[in-house]
Parts: structure tokens; C-alpha cells; sequence
């Protein structure tokens, strides 16, 4: 699905010597590299504030802890999502509600938000799902009009954008109280182990969000709040700098790769390309098909004979997972992402694959459907 291998050795001599920068200076927490990827990665964002820390799920639980939540408010997030998202949520002991998304771009479902929100609610979650963005547009007018915190995860939708109908243009994750991301590897802007980020555009929030990750400390050995240890090394911080200097190339070679494949498939009536929704930029983070469901598994079976591999995220709702069973919702509540479970399959995309492999694979999806 990903090619990191080769992606890592197009650049060998500028990571190469960032990393041994490191060992030689023996700068493995907090040295100069972090504090300069902070900045540089603020700057590409356009936000005022990125504070890197352990992981992309460690982001989420950080940027909610700033938030100062109480026991049993509620967090209406998408039930088809990566369960880090909900995760989260359930350990600092607010409640999940899971919701439905649309069923042609995956993410959160603005009617269904609206429908979910209580006097209990604090906190929208949408997730840009597979590197485009939920319907921010629709999102933002309902936290705004009932007062809501909105958290988004961006972990799959590094250098995707919105765009409102004013014309004012944002990063994915720069819209809301606060964003996320993670710099998985195999992540759009991945690192050479764990990583994350939280981003803000409030000052206050930042310094909060710093206390937070780094033990609730505001000056050493004095701890205001309860916090976390979570932080990005430098030799990760030290990757994603080179990284980032090919983070607009990268991402045009996905939506190219995701060109092409909607091109070979334009003419296959069973299969449904991914919808691109008017001003969102999406970065194809997964190239997602939705195929009828009796064909699904079939398909994978037909791929992994032909050595081409495929991956169905998600298959099975959050909702319906055993760890998420005493949040009130049974199976039948959430039928678009029940359905989509069934009917999903993401193809190789990736900052690597050649022409060849992209023919390759197009041409033995069309064959299997005609
Ligand atoms: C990858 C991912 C996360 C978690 O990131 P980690 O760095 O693996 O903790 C959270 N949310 C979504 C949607 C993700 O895809």
C-alpha cells in the first residue's frame, strides 16, 4: 500500500546527515531540530501555533485535555473513523456519540451532528477522512450557533485544504478550537517511528496545550494541571524537516496517481470513484472505492491473486466494536456507515508508484468487472 522504502531512498544523503546531526550533538529531546519543524510546519499550515508530540492519538487526547471537559459531556464524533478518535474520548471519561457520515465523502454527516446535540454536548470531532476534508463549511455554522468546541483530526489530511464560500482558504486542521495530526509513517507526511502534532491559532491554548504534554508543568518541577509526557524526538523532528521540503511534490504525485485510476474506472458502472467535494483539496491519503457489496471481498481475493494489495478501511463500524458497546448504540442506528463497511476497498496510492503499476492495477480491476 505505501512504498517507504524507496521513498527514503531519493532523499538518503539529506536524511542520512540530518539524523547523524543528531547523534553527533547527542540532541535527542528537545534539541534545535524540533523547535525548527514546529515553525517551518506552522509556516506551510498557516497556523499560528504547531506543538509536535508522541503520536497522532496522544494529539487528540492532549487537545481535548485542553479543553476542560467534564465527566459525561458529550463528543459527537463519525462512527467510521480510525478508533483512535473515539478512543480518546472514552479514556478521559466524556461520552461518545458516534454519528453517521455522508455517504459520498465519507466524513461526518453535518445533519446528523445537528441531530445528536444535547445540553450535554461540549465537542465536535470531524475526522478528514482519507485526506479531504469534512464539510467544514456546514460544521463550523453548527458549533458556532450551539457554542461547541471543535477538535479536527487531520491525522490522514496533511496538506489538504478547505476552501469557504467567503473565499477564505484554511489548512485541514486549522479551522478548529484545535487540530491533530500524525506523522505515522505511512501517514501523508510520515516520520521514521511515532509522531504527532496539535495545532491552534489561540495563544492560550498553545501554552496550555505545552503545559499539558509536558506534565502539567509551567515552570520545572512545577505542575499547575495533571498532564501527559508525550513529545517528538529530535531524530523524528529531524526527519519531517527534510520531509516537509517534499511535502507539495508528494502530494501531487497521489492526486495524480488518483487521476489516473478515476480515468480507468470512468466507464465501469460498479464502481464508484472517491467524490471530491467543490473547494476542499483532497490529498488521497487512501484512494477509497466503493464497489456493491456481494463483489467486495471477491475483488480483494482477485487483487491479492495478482499480487496488488488492497486494504478495506474500516470494516467493521466503531459502533459495533465489543469496547464501544455501552454507548447506546446497535447495529441498524447508523446505516450509511454500516453500509459503507461492506462496499469500501482502498487501492495502492502512494508517493512512489510508477505508471506501469498504476496501469497495472486499473487494468486488472476493469478486467475483473467486465
Ligand atoms: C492514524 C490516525 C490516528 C492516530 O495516529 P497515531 O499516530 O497512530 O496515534 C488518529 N486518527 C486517524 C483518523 C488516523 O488515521
Amino acid at each position: 500500500m505505501v512504498d517507504l522504502k524507496n521513498q527514503y531512498l531519493k532523499i538518503k544523503p539529506v536524511i542520512d546527515a540530518a539524523i547523524q546531526e543528531c547523534i553527533d550533538t547527542s540532541s535527542f529531546i528537545k534539541g534545535p531540530q524540533l523547535g525548527r519543524f514546529e515553525k517551518r510546519f506552522a509556516n506551510y499550515l498557516n497556523v499560528r501555533h504547531v506543538i509536535a508530540c508522541a503520536n497522532g492519538t496522544d494529539a487528540l487526547q492532549i487537545a481535548m485535555m485542553a479543553l476542560d471537559l467534564q465527566p459525561d459531556d458529550e463528543v459527537i464524533v463519525p462512527a467510521f473513523t480510525y478508533v483512535a478518535t473515539a478512543e480518546v474520548i472514552a479514556l478521559l471519561r466524556l461520552k461518545p456519540v458516534m454519528v453517521d457520515v455522508d455517504p459520498q465523502t465519507f466524513t461526518i454527516s453535518p445533519a446528523a451532528i445537528e441531530q445528536a446535540i444535547t445540553a450535554k454536548t461540549k465537542l465536535v470531532v470531524p475526522v478528514h477522512l482519507f485526506g479531504q476534508c469534512a464539510d467544514m463549511e456546514r460544521i463550523e455554522t453548527i458549533c458556532s450557533a450551539h457554542d461547541l468546541f471543535m477538535v479536527e483530526d487531520a491525522a490522514q489530511a496533511v496538506g489538504a485544504s478547505y476552501t469557504f464560500s467567503n473565499g477564505h482558504k484554511y489548512s485541514a486542521g486549522a479551522m478548529g478550537t484545535l487540530g491533530t495530526t500524525s506523522f505515522f509513517p505511512s501517514k501523508n507526511l510520515g516520520c521514521f517511528g511515532d509522531g504527532g502534532a496539535i495545532y491552534t491559532t489561540s495563544d492560550v491554548l498553545a501554552e496550555k496545550v505545552k503545559m499539558i504534554a509536558n506534565h502539567g508543568q509551567i515552570r520545572k518541577y512545577e505542575h499547575e494541571i495533571i498532564g501527559v509526557n508525550s513529545r517528538l524526538d529530535s531524530i523524528q523532528a529531524a526527519v519531517l524537516n527534510e520531509k516537509l521540503n517534499y511535502l507539495t511534490e508528494y502530494t501531487q504525485a497521489r492526486q495524480q496517481v488518483a487521476a489516473a485510476y478515476d480515468e480507468a474506472f470512468e466507464n465501469i458502472e460498479a464502481i464508484e470513484v472517491p467524490y471530491r467535494m467543490p473547494g476542499s483539496d483532497h490529498v488521497f491519503h487512501q484512494y477509497t472505492l466503493k464497489v456493491p457489496a456481494a463483489e467486495r471481498d471477491n475483488l480483494q481475493l482477485y487483487l491479492s491473486q495478482k499480487k496488488i494489495p488492497s486494504m478495506v478501511y474500516y470494516p467493521k463500524p466503531l459502533h459495533s466494536q465489543k469496547a464501544y458497546q455501552t454507548i447506546g448504540r446497535v447495529v441498524g442506528d447508523l446505516s450509511v456507515t454500516e453500509a459503507l463497511c461492506k462496499r469500501v476497498i482502498s487501492l495502492p496510492i502512494h508517493t512512489e508508484l510508477s505508471d506501469e503499476q498504476v496501469s497495472y492495477i486499473s487494468e486488472a480491476i476493469v478486467d475483473f468487472f467486465s
